[in-house]
């Protein structure tokens, strides 16, 4: 790796602007993308109307002048020569570029063409002319401080400088499908010699993404195939029934099938590898239950695994509840359990006392040894092997391994982007369930939110308010909270008690503050999307959602599945200033499904992926959607390369696929 200070300009400050973006070497740098390009192409003056935008270059002709037309407004004016033609051109308000502004200077304009007056009102002024096609110019998500156009200079640094990223095409592929080489197609990203080599380059860029992360799913498909360790088990098929009898409600058609292809794989002596997805509300948790009734009956430990600790603990207290007539032993570990009580678990689960330990996934896959850990369970969790590996590698065994998900995939990417992955669907509500009804708003409607607000309370209903989140800064975010708590004070302080929960809170005051809400001793719940995950209070009926824009529309779909989680009437109050089309479509269906697709259509893989991506799917280029087809060409080629690369295991020219691979294998 190449140090960042390297690099000609870049000292201590820069250094950390640049580190801010999450890029500490040089390296990191180049794979720093542009997220888009400007295309500068020289306009065609005879088929431009009057007031269409504009690109010229030429050169200033005579001196150009500053003209003051009030205080605060400036304007230069100044004419160019294109060899063709004379324009006038006005640029407001950048006065300072005037000392750059010389006869004979060379320049592109950007801006609006006013044809009559024969003059060009410039939006941005480049220096120098265009080459002759069009020129591209890369942008670059940034921070505050620098610019796309300085990052650019850093980059192209850094390409002169002797980086070391791997190509992680095998060759035979990259002459199959012609592809630029990667140190060509890594120049081309960021400096682009035209449209076409811009095209070649960020295919290949692509290519190797999908490749990668196809060879990884197909690798892991490999080391789980391997585990002949795998539990295999006799269940008790009348016990797990009347487990399901005593229920206080009966499943429905889909959780009865998911359950059935959760018991079939349980007795089976192949590894369960199962994703279980369905919509909010769908009722994935007492399918969750019962896999773990079945797996205590077989005499073996389950680990049931939640993103949140809120959540944890709401899975927890449901456990005790439905285990209540069973001598199943039952623990939670989060964040707040004592070094004391920690130390006895980990001890009753090394010695097969506890059938089941519910926490949040990090805590448990610490330094917990089980006797004979038979099914592991990760609820709401975006999964993918590599997390999976991770957890059990060092405890030599193999337990059965079971996914939930909210977040419905449209099931041919599923298929592919889970490689063999089993996939359940549940797709019915249970019965009697009505559809949340949701609203789009405008803030100048807020007085129509309160009012509906105050009908809920009235009938004695809770509500979540989801406070605006502003960009990731917290500060104003917990500004904007506050705020927000004041509002619902002056409109409800009188009939209502307000609860405020945020990230920043400590864990104690966070679950006080939950289980007051569960308890209907809070009736309005202010949040930042702490609540997005799974929690269940079925008497809330309403939630209000300020800034929704700034949601995807799946999580937006989270959000609201925590209201109709009964058969009271629910709503869902979205309110922003702009996004309508996204907005009002969340007002037409209340199916996940269809939300995912319509998340998919519109913007590529929409926010579905967004977990995923960070760590998980290496995907910065790549889109799932869009490049759904190189995918599946992706998908064959990894399948075909992996037998190869097995077997050529000393081959010196694949050393840095198995680095690579290595990556998933030595996690911890
Ligand atoms: P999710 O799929 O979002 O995790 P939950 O498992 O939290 O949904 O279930 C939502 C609610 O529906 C819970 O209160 C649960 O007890 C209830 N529920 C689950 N299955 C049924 C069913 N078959 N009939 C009636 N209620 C059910
Ligand atoms: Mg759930």
């Amino acid at each position: 790796m190449i140090e960042l200070e390297k690099i000609d300009g870049i000292g201590p400050k820069t250094k950390e602007l640049i580190e801010k973006l999450g890029i500490n070497n040089c390296e990191e740098l180049i794979m720093h993308y542009p997220f888009r390009y400007d295309v500068l192409k020289r306009s065609d003056i005879s088929i431009l109307n009057d007031k269409d935008k504009i690109v010229i270059d030429g050169i200033i002709e005579g001196q150009p002048t500053i003209i003051y037309i009030n205080k605060s407004l400036k304007k230069i004016i100044f004419r160019i020569n294109t060899k063709k033609n004379i324009f006038n051109v006005t640029l407001y308000n950048r006065v300072y570029l005037f000392p750059d502004l010389k006869p004979g200077k060379e320049v592109t304009i950007l801006g609006r063409f006013h044809k009559l007056k024969n003059t060009i009102v410039a939006s941005d002024i480049r220096f120098g002319l265009l080459p002759n096609d069009a020129k591209i110019e890369p942008v670059y998500n940034t921070t505050a401080g620098l610019t796309s156009k300085s990052l650019i200079k850093y980059i192209t640094s850094a390409l002169e400088e002797e980086y070391k990223i791997d190509n992680l095409v095998p060759r035979y592929l990259e002459e199959k499908y012609n592809l630029m080489s990667k140190e060509e197609a890594l120049k081309n990203v960021h400096i682009p010699n035209d449209i076409q080599s811009l095209k070649k380059a960020r295919q290949r860029i692509k290519y190797e993404e999908l490749f990668m992360y196809m060879l990884k799913v197909n690798y892991l498909k490999e080391i789980i195939a391997a585990d002949i360790n795998a539990i295999s088990r006799k269940i008790d098929r009348v016990k797990v029934n009347s487990f399901i009898n005593k229920l206080p409600f009966k499943l429905t058609k889909d959780q009865e099938i998911v359950v059935d292809e959760i018991l079939t794989d349980l007795e089976s002596n192949k590894r369960m590898n199962r994703l279980v997805q369905g919509d909010v509300g769908s009722g994935k948790t007492i399918v969750a239950f019962i896999a773990i009734y079945a797996n205590y009956l077989s005499k073996h430990q389950s680990a049931l695994m939640a993103p949140t600790e809120i959540l944890a603990r709401q899975h927890y207290e449901e456990a005790l509840k439905i285990f209540s007539k069973y001598k199943t032993n039952i623990v939670l570990l989060t964040s707040s359990t004592n070094n004391k009580e920690k130390k006895e678990i980990y001890a009753k689960l090394e010695n097969g006392e506890i059938d089941l330990i519910i926490g949040t996934q990090s805590l448990i896959q610490e330094k917990v040894k089980f006797k004979n850990l038979g099914l592991v369970i990760t609820d709401e969790q975006h999964r993918f092997g590599v997390n999976q590996r991770k957890l059990f590698k060092n405890k030599g065994i193999t337990p059965d391994v079971l996914s939930m998900s909210a977040t419905p995939i449209p099931r041919t990417y599923a298929l592919t982007i889970y490689g063999d992955t089993d996939v359940s669907s549940i797709k019915t509500k249970p019965l009697g369930r009505k559809e949340v009804i949701t609203y789009f708003k405008r803030e100048k409607d807020i007085t129509d939110v309160l009012e509906m607000m105050k009908k809920e309370l009235d009938q004695k209903h809770q509500i979540y308010v989801v406070a605006p989140m502003i960009e990731e800064d917290e500060e104003s975010t917990k500004e904007s909270v506050k705020l927000l708590e004041e509002k619902m004070n002056k409109a409800f302080g009188k009939i209502a008690k307000i609860g405020v929960i945020h990230g920043k809170l400590d864990t104690k005051d966070k679950n006080k503050i939950m289980s007051d809400f569960e308890n209907n001793k809070i009736n309005i719940l202010i949040s930042t999307t702490v609540i997005e995950v799974g929690v269940n209070v079925p008497n809330a009926s309403m939630i209000v959602i300020f800034n929704a824009n700034m949601f995807g529309l799946s999580t937006l779909h989270q959000l609201r599945g925590r209201v109709g989680r009964s058969d009271i009437q629910s709503y869902c109050i979205l309110i922003a200033e702009d996004s309508y089309e996204r907005l009002k479509f969340m007002e037409t269906t209340n199916d996940g499904f269809e939300v995912s697709e319509y998340d998919f259509k519109e913007r590529g893989e929409g926010d579905l992926f967004g977990t995923m991506q960070s760590g998980e799917l290496e995907l910065k280029m790549a889109s799932i959607k869009k490049d759904f087809k190189m995918m599946e060409r992706a998908k064959d080629d990894a399948k075909e390369f992996i037998g190869t690369l097995l077997t050529f295991d000393t081959n010196p020219e694949f050393e840095a696929f198995f680095k690579e691979l290595k990556k998933i294998e030595n996690l911890d």
